[in-house]
């Protein structure tokens, strides 16, 4: 087992190889948070220490619960925010201006109606980008517009470009939106769930199309989801985030067939399987933690059946348990004390996703109600 500093972690996991195209490195973002009056400034932890590694013709899969922060890491990618540490790297590099990153840099949202302006067709969605960046040729406006629309396979050209918003399917305004983002010919797409709010049936057509863009075009994309199987499905590397950091991370197919951290089992366990007897439930393993205060040591140790008393006090390291292959965890720690690996609370219940504990294992106490302010040490 060989353990990574934290900020050398998640950046060898490139299935395609390369030069990563895009970097994360320490990037960390607080929030201030509003407190009633005369209480001490607060802060959420909304993202924290996340490295992450973008490489050219690859699909990167960020997931996590809601509010796991991966989000956020979207936004600090697409440098929509501004990190309180860290730094994003552009071909290793420190990153250009705004314009000239933005022309390499592109954020898909997830809700194609509200990114589309509704009084605008999509010959003007297409048009505009084109022409604040200067990358309208003249006549050939039109045919620009026909080109794009044909990348995201709405055809005919002419017909899609009259169109407006409401007139789409909520899979047609997601494929306009990507045509938007690709009008800047871009190298790297950032897609903030970008089939979320579409229905099933539509979800793998424009899955398909991401893949495609891959392909043909060479694109570095970022997948963020709270479906890990769909991240299985387009992902090469799947990075698990949790309250703010990066848990897990490494080659799609290793992380969801053996998922070498507790939480990344828990999420596979809320993955639909049509083989299951029982409905699976986080529910049963808590809520995720409250991120103004959040627990010390490793994050998940308040929801783990496998805490140990160092997971709540020291953050554990990225280990590498196979190549490329990483997990935060201390019970991949080969040497704890027996101080160290005492069991933090009595034995687990038997939990529907989570394989039981073995003897000896324990896990926390009461895991079945969200965390307030001031709980999380025990
Ligand atoms: Fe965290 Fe400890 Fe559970 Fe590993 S065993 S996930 S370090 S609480």
């Amino acid at each position: 087992m060989t353990i990574i500093p934290l900020d050398r972690a998640h950046t060898a996991n490139g299935a395609s190889g390369g030069r990563p195209v895009l970097e994360a490195r320490g990037l960390t973002k607080y929030f201030p948070a509003h407190t009633h009056r005369g209480a001490r400034q607060a802060v959420v932890h909304a993202v924290e220490d996340v490295t992450l590694a973008l490489p050219p013709a690859g699909i990167t899969a960020v997931v996590g619960e809601s509010g796991s922060g991966k989000s956020t890491l979207a936004r600090l990618l697409a440098q929509l925010i501004k990190p309180t540490a860290g730094n994003v790297l552009l071909d290793g590099a420190a990153t250009p201006g705004r314009q000239r990153y933005a022309r390499q840099v592109q954020l898909v949202l997830q809700d194609p109606f509200s990114s589309l302006n509704p009084v605008h067709n999509v010959r003007y969605h297409l048009a505009r980008p084109l022409k604040v960046h200067g990358l309208a040729s003249g006549g050939s406006l039109d045919s620009q517009i026909a080109e794009l629309l044909g990348r995201v396979a709405l055809t005919p050209a002419d017909q899609f470009a009259a169109k407006f918003p409401h007139e789409l399917s909520g899979g047609q305004r997601q494929r306009v939106a990507i045509a938007r983002a690709l009008a800047m010919r871009p190298r790297v797409l950032l897609a903030d769930e970008p089939v979320s709010m579409l229905d099933v049936s539509i979800r793998l057509g424009v899955l398909n199309l991401l893949a495609g863009l891959r392909e043909r075009e060479g694109l570095a994309i970022l997948y963020v989801t709270h479906d890990i199987a769909s991240a299985r499905y387009l992902a090469d590397v799947i990075s698990v985030m949790y309250a703010g950091q990066i848990i897990e991370s490494g080659p799609a197919a290793q992380v969801t067939d053996a998922p070498a951290h507790p939480y990344t089992q828990l999420l596979l366990s809320a993955a639909p399987d049509p083989d299951r007897a029982e409905p699976p439930s986080l529910r049963g393993r808590g809520a995720p933690p409250n991120l103004i205060r959040p627990p010390a040591g490793c994050r998940f140790h308040p929801r783990c059946p496998f805490a140990m008393a160092v997971c709540a006090e020291e953050r554990p390291a990225a280990i590498e348990i196979a190549p490329g292959h990483t997990s935060a965890c201390w019970l991949h720690a080969m040497d704890l004390t027996a101080a160290q690996s005492r069991p933090l609370k009595e034995p687990a219940r038997p939990g529907p996703a989570l394989k039981d504990p073995a003897p000896g294992d324990v896990a926390p106490k009461d895991t079945n109600r969200p965390q307030g302010p001031g709980e999380e040490k025990r």
